[in-house]
């Protein structure tokens, strides 16, 4: 049975709707991503979990027991926001402490979680540090270890890396998944940065307009998505306007392409002369500078470095198509020089475009 459920969830705000009915369940140990752009619903749906808002249709159950008409404060959850959330006329330490001492914990069993959770985030040594002393990831590091403090049932996490430097964004996230791990605690994180959701994730739900678009592993939503909605908002960088030509061979006819068609096994499930949505994979392209070879012909225009990876934009026809390429394998590829294209059978996937 699931541990946390939201049952038939849905708010209205007068005549506008932030959530249209919907369900989900997070199993005990999961992290759950809420993904998708700004005004979807993603922190109405935490806050309806948390006890901040009220939500106008279901429920919010935990361990089968329903909590919706509990106050936010009776449901043993913790939660971390974006930003500036410590008190900061109080130590670090004292941060941690509050809700601990406002539900009674003795002072032995509050140095114990102190010393356990100031190892956990790897500030030991920073216990009696005020908040403007720390750096923006450590004072959200606090603030994990405050949530955590209670031993909540469940973690409620907004946004908690979005306002932190690119490379503390990347190490706190991991962290937190180390964390989370460790605990064993039942998270739901919000995010809009798909790459974040996708490494943090045991399971993402991408929400469009108060309802869920899809639900499924990083590996599903990535390489399955289930609309042009979820396969655009996760990032396939490269979208071609397509229609089938030959339904049992799935093989498509891509629009400004000028070269041969493509099979794409995806392309079997629709019928001949049906408008489609090709999305090629950067990183799943596999090119090479031997002319006749592979599925397509292109020309390199752009070349950029960009550290881990190498981004080529290619010419096929009319269109650009992304790739990019792992360390030094760019250099065969200069700008001008013409390249093929093998479509793998990762590299390709199509949507429905009507
Ligand atoms: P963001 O990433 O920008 O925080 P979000 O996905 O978390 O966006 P929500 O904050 O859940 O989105 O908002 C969902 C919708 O509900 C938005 O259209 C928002 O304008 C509306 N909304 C939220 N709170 C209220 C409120 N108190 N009164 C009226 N409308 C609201």
């Amino acid at each position: 049975m699931s541990y946390l459920t939201a049952e038939n969830i849905s708010k209205t705000y007068g005549t506008s709707t932030a959530l249209s009915p919907l369900n989900l369940s997070l199993e005990k140990g999961e992290l759950v991503t809420l993904l998708g752009p700004s005004g979807c619903g993603k922190t109405t749906l935490l806050r309806i979990v948390a006890g901040f808002a009220v939500p106008t249709t279901g429920r919010v159950l935990l361990g089968g027991n329903d909590l919706t008409p509990l106050p936010a404060a009776r449901r043993q959850m913790g939660m971390v926001f974006q930003a500036y959330s410590l008190f900061p006329n109080m130590t670090a330490q004292d941060n941690v402490k509050f809700g601990l001492k406002v539900r009674g914990v003795s002072a032995a069993e509050t140095e114990k979680r102190l010393k356990t959770l100031f190892e956990l985030i790897g500030l030991s040594d920073m216990r009696q540090r005020f908040p403007n002393q720390l750096s923006g990831g450590q004072q959200q590091r606090v603030a994990l270890a405050r949530a955590l403090a209670i031993e909540p049932q469940v973690l409620l996490l907004d946004e908690p890396l979005s306002a932190l430097d690119a490379q503390v964004r990347l190490n706190l996230r991991d962290e937190i998944r180390r964390v989370q791990r460790e605990t064993g605690t039942t998270t739901l994180f919000v995010t809009h940065d798909q790459e974040e959701a996708l490494a943090i994730s045991d399971r993402v739900v991408v929400m469009e307009k108060g309802k869920i678009a899809q639900l499924g592993t990083p590996e599903d939503i990535y390489r399955r998505p289930a609309s042009p909605f979820v396969a655009e908002f996760v990032g396939t960088a490269n979208r071609l306007d397509a229609a089938v030509l030959d339904q049992e061979r799935g093989l498509i006819e891509v629009a400004g392409w000028m070269g041969a068609p493509i099979a794409v096994d995806a392309a079997r499930a629709f019928r001949k002369g049906q408008r489609l949505r090709l999305y090629l994979r950067p990183e799943e392209l596999q090119l090479s500078a031997s002319s006749g070879s592979g599925d397509l012909t292109a020309r390199v225009s752009d070349k950029r470095f960009l550290g881990s990876i190498t981004r080529l934009s290619l010419m096929v026809g009319t269109n650009t198509v992304v790739a990019d390429l792992q360390g030094n394998e760019a250099s065969a590829f200069p700008v001008g020089a013409p390249v093929n294209v093998t479509l793998s059978p990762l590299a390709a996937h199509v949507l429905s475009a009507e």
